[in-house]
């Protein structure tokens, strides 16, 4: 309404008339000015079928297909909340012609399968993405740092492109013993695979000889494969590099074949994925456990007796949680410790928001930079901030360094990121104090 208060006429953009004729007397009438915009029917067809038929032709990429447009998708996806992405709007553009073979939007999936929990058609995004990603690999369109920890993890068998000497040089400052399998092959209970990030990262290496201390102080008999490891490689295969993923496991499993052990244990939920899932697909079939799994098991060995008195809230990894079903071990650590009190994040378990680390993010934050407002590790850490925390607790080595940097670029450096196992360490009764409650 003007400020005169009057109405003003519409503009009218219809056909000034048109003739329609009735399909049952055959009589032919007049229609004018507004009532006529229907007649122009409007084009719903003016695009190409082939994107997706492309994607729907390739195995794993089948049900993008069965999408029905519910929408029920996009609030839980992280990255819509970043960016305009959920895959009901991918599924959409690709629909109305949008090849997603050299589209930046190929690479934005962080394979956390929330969508894929809510979907009531499975749509499955763990699937459609690496199957095209490996088109777009084997056609050299791939985002360049990506494809530079493809090429270090062929060369090195590690993504961080370290030498596989040095895999074990954290084990010098560990304290403990630490039995590498090729000096000493007798029988083991426990093989724990270590993963590159606890292996060669500075802060995971910490977390890794937490790890180490705590097993001896429980009696868990346990020995590495040191300079014979080389990574399991599934955040590669989500990545798009199968082939890579296919050929580690076939040096992983010739190596493990050397070996007498009862256990895996290992405290990379991605590898722990492929070993679970990917592994027996093949036909190599092996006891797994995550390493909070392990930690849970023998809590009561643990002699948990000093006080950490601080406000703790929790990560749940998208690769332990959502796509394996454990929730609980880590609650069931952060829990026995004494003085420590726990807070939930809004999102946690189940609909836990995701790290940005999966299906090959954690090589991607270049990339992401360019395509989304915020990275979805500093959404996490506001997250954890807003519980009140002044700890957040961590379970996959991805995220120690990956939440402390993003601690920093929020300016909530006050914000501790501590793996679980460095916390467990740090309640433990000194050594010779070996009374457990
Ligand atoms: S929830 Fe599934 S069916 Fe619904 S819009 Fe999303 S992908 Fe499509
Ligand atoms: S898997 Fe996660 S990041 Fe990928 S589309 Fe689904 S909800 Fe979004």
């Amino acid at each position: 309404m003007p400020i005169g208060g009057r109405k003003q006429a519409p503009i009218v953009h219809e056909l000034e008339e048109a003739s329609v004729t009735s399909t049952l007397s055959g009589r032919a009438w007049d229609v004018s000015g507004q009532w006529n915009r229907m007649l122009e029917s409007r084009v719903l067809t003016d695009y190409s079928y082939e994107g997706l038929g492309k994607v729907a032709a390739l195995e794993g990429g089948e049900s993008l297909e069965y999408c029905y447009g519910c929408g029920k998708c996009v609030p839980v996806c992280p990255v819509d909340l970043v960016s305009e992405y959920g895959p009901r709007k991918l599924h959409r553009k690709v629909q109305t012609g949008m090849d997603l073979f050299t589209s930046d939007d190929l690479w934005k999936c962080t394979t956390c399968a929330n969508c894929l929990r809510v979907c009531p058609k499975e749509v499955n995004m763990i699937e459609i993405m690496p199957a095209v990603r490996e088109a777009a690999v084997l056609a050299g369109s791939v985002p360049e740092e990506l494809q530079v920890v493809f090429e270090k993890t062929f060369r090195y068998g590690n993504a961080l492109g370290e030498n596989p000497r040095r895999r074990h040089g954290w084990t010098k400052e560990a304290g403990v013993e630490v039995r590498v399998l090729s000096s000493d092959p007798s029988p083991v209970d426990v093989l724990f695979y270590v993963e590159d990030y606890w292996s060669y990262h500075p802060r995971g290496q910490q977390a890794a000889r937490s790890f180490v201390r705590i097993l001896d102080r429980a009696g868990v008999d346990f020995a590495i494969l040191g300079a014979e490891e080389k990574t399991i490689g599934d955040s590669q295969r989500l990545a798009g590099e199968k082939g890579l993923f296919e050929a580690l496991m076939e040096d992983v499993v010739t190596t493990l074949a050397k070996y007498e052990f009862a256990r895996i244990v290992t405290p990379d939920p991605h590898g722990f994925n492929a070993l679970v899932k990917e592994y027996p697909k093949r036909g190599h079939v092996f006891e797994v456990q995550h390493y909070t799994q392990l930690l849970a098991q023998v809590i009561d060995r643990i002699p948990l007796s000093r006080e950490i008195n601080k406000v703790v809230t929790f990560h749940d990894p998208c690769y332990l949680g959502r796509h394996n079903g454990e929730y609980d071990a880590p609650r069931t650590l952060l829990n026995a410790i004494p003085g420590l009190n726990f807070v939930e994040m809004g999102r946690c378990r189940e609909n836990a928001y995701c790290c940005g680390g999966g299906g090959g993010g954690m090589w991607l934050d270049g990339f992401n930079s360019n395509h989304l407002s915020e990275r979805l590790s500093e959404r996490r850490v506001r997250e954890a901030v807003d519980t009140g925390a002044e700890v957040l607790a961590v379970c996959c080595p991805y995220e120690v360094s990956r939440f402390e940097d993003a601690a920093k670029s929020t300016g909530n450096d006050h914000l501790e990121v501590m793996d679980i196992a460095e916390l467990l360490e740090l309640a433990m009764a000194p050594v010779g104090e070996e009374v457990v409650a």
